[in-house]
């Protein structure tokens, strides 16, 4: 049967890719290809810049007010169709239904902060800087800004950009992955629907092909990505070496530190979604648990009691608890990390190696695996797996926590489960990490705040989305005014001026 050819969407429409390359778009649950989606070549996504600096002048003149009403008409759309893009991005992803709906809400939540917008690109007045001299900054719109998301939230993560930029006036190139594209199309479509001008909003899906187009091209004025560490990295310094503004948040190790005085059950509970929700496939999600103290035993007993009730299955099946993993090639380098665990010599709780999903024969499942015992030099702690392997390393006290907690090179979120305010402020000040959680397992800051890593798992100066996002997208321009009377004008002089 012939699959869905999916097109660009450039200038305000569908448009058909000029490329010869192809990708299969994949349902994890099945292993079937449920579409084709193009890698768009270099013309095409120079069309899609083209597109968006033609746009440029009329969307920066666009009263902020206006720019805002038409994203509170797309937030409206979001509401009406939230149940299709949470379809989409479960499909294509393989996520729960609920999950995946959970996901676009935090998206919506981001445009909503957008709206805002106006009030927040108000900047600065201060009156009598120097005698007769005013001085006001604004924050102006920087031109085609571009995004490159990963496949792990087809929508939510683009919704951490391009609603951010547009509002501050600025137009915008996606590139999501060619693995998860048909929520970025679809919102495409629906911001046309609120009235945004053709060629505001681009997606071009593709590769690497796409990724160096808008890296290398000089119209693209700042680059935001998420994806993998050496991605991000990669994407940093080519940005920054054609000279553009550059956010690059990359992969994740977030350990979960639990003392010995926590609420056990809670504690489990919480640990138990933050590891194996949306199959670990999450930045934020738990993979190491560090044990300190004498709560080891009963901890992981706790925690492996509930992993074997979970249920594994299609993400749209009432019930599921854990979908597939995004690709064979991602489930079968999963399943090589569990084997070196287990060559590495950490002790293997449960296996999820061989789990058979009835009905599901070529989907690419795993169960919830557990590992304890684990040490800092084992591949399994060293790298990120991004799948449901949770490992558990066992430390004496609270230092030697925070010293393993700060001597990895990720740093994107972390949390502490503990009954002690004293430790927990101790561990909020002197944690290397860029989101904290005081038992709130999955920190993910709200869309009003702003959200990004440390270290390995940030590239880049500023986070995105909050105060930041807005940073990100603008530059200040700061003016002095004088308006003498004639009779107070004074002779020109060539020393620097001093005003006051
Ligand atoms: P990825 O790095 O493989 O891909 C991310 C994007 O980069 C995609 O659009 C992809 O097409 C593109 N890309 C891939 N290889 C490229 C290359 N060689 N050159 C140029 N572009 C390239 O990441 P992924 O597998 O899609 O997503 C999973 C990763 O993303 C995990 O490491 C996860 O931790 C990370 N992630 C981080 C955050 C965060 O906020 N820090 C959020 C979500 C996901």
């Amino acid at each position: 049967m012939a699959k869905t050819i999916l097109p660009l969407w450039i200038d305000g429409r569908h448009t058909k890719s000029n490329s010869s390359r192809f990708s299969e778009v994949t349902n994890p649950a099945s292993g079937e290809v449920i579409r084709h989606v193009p890698l768009s070549s270099r013309t095409d996504v120079e069309a899609a810049i083209a597109a968006a600096k033609a746009a440029f002048p009329g969307w920066r003149d666009t009263t902020p007010l206006r720019r805002s009403r038409i994203l509170n008409k797309f937030r409206e759309l979001l509401e009406t169709h939230r149940t299709e893009l949470a379809q989409l991005a479960s499909e294509e992803h393989g996520k729960t239904l609920e999950d995946a709906a959970g996901s676009v809400q935090r998206g919506i939540e981001v445009v909503e902060f957008a709206v805002g917008a106006p009030h927040l690109l108000k900047g600065e007045h201060a009156e009598n800087v120097g005698r007769g001299v005013d001085c006001h900054s604004m924050l102006q719109p920087i031109g085609v800004c571009a995004g490159i998301t990963p496949f792990n939230f087809p929508a939510m993560v683009p919704m951490w950009m391009f609603p951010v930029a547009i509002a501050c006036g600025n137009t915008f190139v996606l590139k999501p992955s060619e693995k998860v594209p048909s929520c970025s199309l679809r919102m495409a479509e629906l911001l046309k629907e609120a009235g945004l001008p053709d060629g505001v909003f681009n997606v071009v899906p593709g590769d690497k092909e796409a990724v160096d187009t808008l890296l290398e091209h000089s119209d693209v004025r700042a680059i935001s990505f998420v994806g993998s560490t050496p991605v991000a990295k990669y994407i940093y310094e080519t940005a920054a070496r054609y000279g553009k503004r550059i956010q690059a948040l990359g992969g994740a190790k977030n350990h979960a530190v639990v003392l010995s005085d926590a609420p056990l059950d809670f504690t489990a509970d919480a640990i138990m979604g933050a590891a194996y929700g949306s199959a670990g496939e999450r930045c934020m999600a738990i993979s190491a648990v560090v044990a300190v103290g004498d709560i080891a035993d009963a901890l992981v007993a706790k925690l492996s009691a509930r992993a074997e009730k979970l249920v594994v299955g299609p993400g749209d099946k009432k019930g599921v608890d854990m979908g597939p993993v995004i690709s064979v090639q991602h489930r079968d380098k999963i399943i090589g990390y569990i084997a070196s665990g287990v060559q590495q010599g950490a002790k293997l709780v449960m296996d999820g190696r061989n789990i058979k999903v009835a009905g599901h024969e070529k989907g690419f499942f795993i169960g919830p695996t557990l590992f304890d015992d684990v040490s800092t030099g084992m591949t399994i702690y060293k790298e990120e797996i991004f799948g449901p392997v949770l490992i558990v390393l066992r430390v004496a006290n609270l230092d030697e926590a925070i010293n393993l907690v700060n001597a990895n090179p990720y740093a994107n979120g972390t949390a502490i489960f503990t009954a002690s305010g004293a430790a927990a402020r101790r561990f909020q000040n002197e944690i290397e990490v860029g989101m904290v959680g005081i038992n709130v397992p999955i920190p993910v800051p709200m869309a009003f705040f702003s959200f990004g890593g440390w270290k390995s798992s940030l590239f880049g100066d500023l986070h995105m989305h909050g105060m930041e996002g807005i940073y990100f997208y603008t530059r200040t321009k700061a003016i002095t005014t004088r308006w003498p009377e004639v009779a107070e004008r004074s002779a020109s002089t060539l020393t620097m001026p001093t005003l006051s």
